[in-house]
């Protein structure tokens, strides 16, 4: 057994090893690190990888985030949201479809117009989404921003009960070059302690690569995840978008950027064997069969995209956005295989709840929802 062996087998991790595992580049070792959060993902979160049929609902954004592409300052973007209509059909056909969950995603808004839409949109997906092969309706998760705990609480109440944030870089001095002085990284942390509050299974993450951001940070960030209890985790690799005041602000070449966001999928995984990991879109923006990677690396969670191809280009957070043109039926063909492709399988009509949300909620006797 060597140095390598001996760290791959611990079950934690100073900040110190994290790094290295972080940096390890050489091909061979890479592969071991790959293979060992695999393997650890088989072991605690099973041998199935569950889908979440994801419905950008609206470009819309009140926020002016320095990365994104859909930021309420680039002029350049065509504004749209779905009507309920709309996102109820995508439901249902997410359900048909055997994909057990789905995230709405959106730009953040908090006028009550857009709370009582949200809120809508979860009651019914809850009621009309329900069936033999489904007997609680779909999964829900939402993906729309800092909100207030009594916003968090209705939306719990008409039957969400995951939510995604991410802190984006646990480290306070990156969040503050990357976002204008009125989004203080406090307030992000802050509203993660109130998804906690209100009885969300609670998803945060950051983004790979950022300018000036260190191995080092990566490394704080998995112990921040760690520290936050947080049920499920969702990273991608930072990719600069036109029009934004990053733009053409790419620290990695992509080959290294792949390499660092997969090594950080593994090593989370390591740190952290039970909770649910995305093998995000934006691994597929870097390299064709990015996703299966991530699922290699350690991830157990795959996010279809369900948003109507007339307007999915208009919800580009990052350029070279995949599958723009490809409509959800092709899209569940082909993302069966990939997965199969694996070695794993695919966890039709499940929820898919982690098992780290399980534990924690039946240990808290507070589930909103029958776990599942
Ligand atoms: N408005 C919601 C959801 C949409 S943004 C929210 O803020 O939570 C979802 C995620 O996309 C962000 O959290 C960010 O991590 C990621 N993202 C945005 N711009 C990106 C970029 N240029 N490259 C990679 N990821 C990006």
């Amino acid at each position: 057994m060597d140095a390598l062996d001996r760290l791959l087998g611990k079950r934690e991790h100073s900040l110190e090893e994290r790094v290295r595992l972080l940096e390890l580049v050489e091909p061979a070792e890479v592969a071991r690190l790959h293979r060992a959060a695999w393997e650890t993902a088989g072991r605690h979160v099973g041998n199935k990888v569950y889908y979440r049929g994801i419905i950008e609902f609206s470009n819309l954004c009140v926020r002016n985030c320095f990365y994104c592409g859909i930021r309420r300052g680039n002029p350049v973007v065509e504004r749209y949201r779905l009507t309920e209509e709309e996102v109820l059909e995508n439901a249902r056909w997410c359900a048909g479809a055997g994909f057990g969950s789905v995230v709405m995603q959106s730009g953040e808004r908090s006028d009550p117009a857009f709370v009582e839409f949200v809120t809508r949109c979860v009651e019914r997906i809850r009621r009309e989404t329900v069936s033999e092969t489904l007997p609680r309706g779909l999964g829900i998760t939402l993906s729309v921003g800092e909100q207030s705990l009594e916003t968090y609480r209705q939306w719990i109440t008409a039957g969400a009960h995951r939510y995604l944030l991410r802190i984006e870089s646990s480290n306070p001095e990156i969040f503050a070059r990357i976002h204008p002085e009125s989004q203080p990284w406090q307030a992000r942390l802050e509203a993660l302690q109130r998804l906690r509050q209100a009885g969300f299974q609670l998803g945060t993450g950051v983004m790979i690569g950022l300018p000036g951001q260190r191995t080092r940070d990566l490394a704080a960030d998995i112990g921040f995840f760690i520290g936050q209890d947080c049920d499920m985790i969702g990273m991608g690799p930072y990719l600069s978008s036109p029009g934004t005041p990053m733009e053409g602000q790419d620290p990695l070449a992509r080959e290294d950027l792949l390499r660092l966001a997969l090594n950080m999928i593994a090593v989370t995984r390591l740190g952290m064997p039970d909770v649910n990991i995305a093998a995000t879109t934006a691994l597929q923006a870097l390299v064709p069969d990015g996703r299966e990677r991530g699922i290699r690396a350690g991830a157990n969670v795959i996010m279809p995209n369900l948003t109507p191809v007339q307007v999915r280009r208009h919800y580009q957070l990052y350029p070279g956005k995949p599958c723009l043109d490809e409509g959800r039926v092709e899209c569940r063909t082909c993302l069966q295989g990939r997965i199969e492709g694996t070695g794993r399988e695919a966890g039709w009509n499940e929820w898919g709840d982690s098992p780290h949300a399980r534990r924690r909620q039946a240990a808290a006797g507070a589930s909103p929802l029958p776990a599942g």
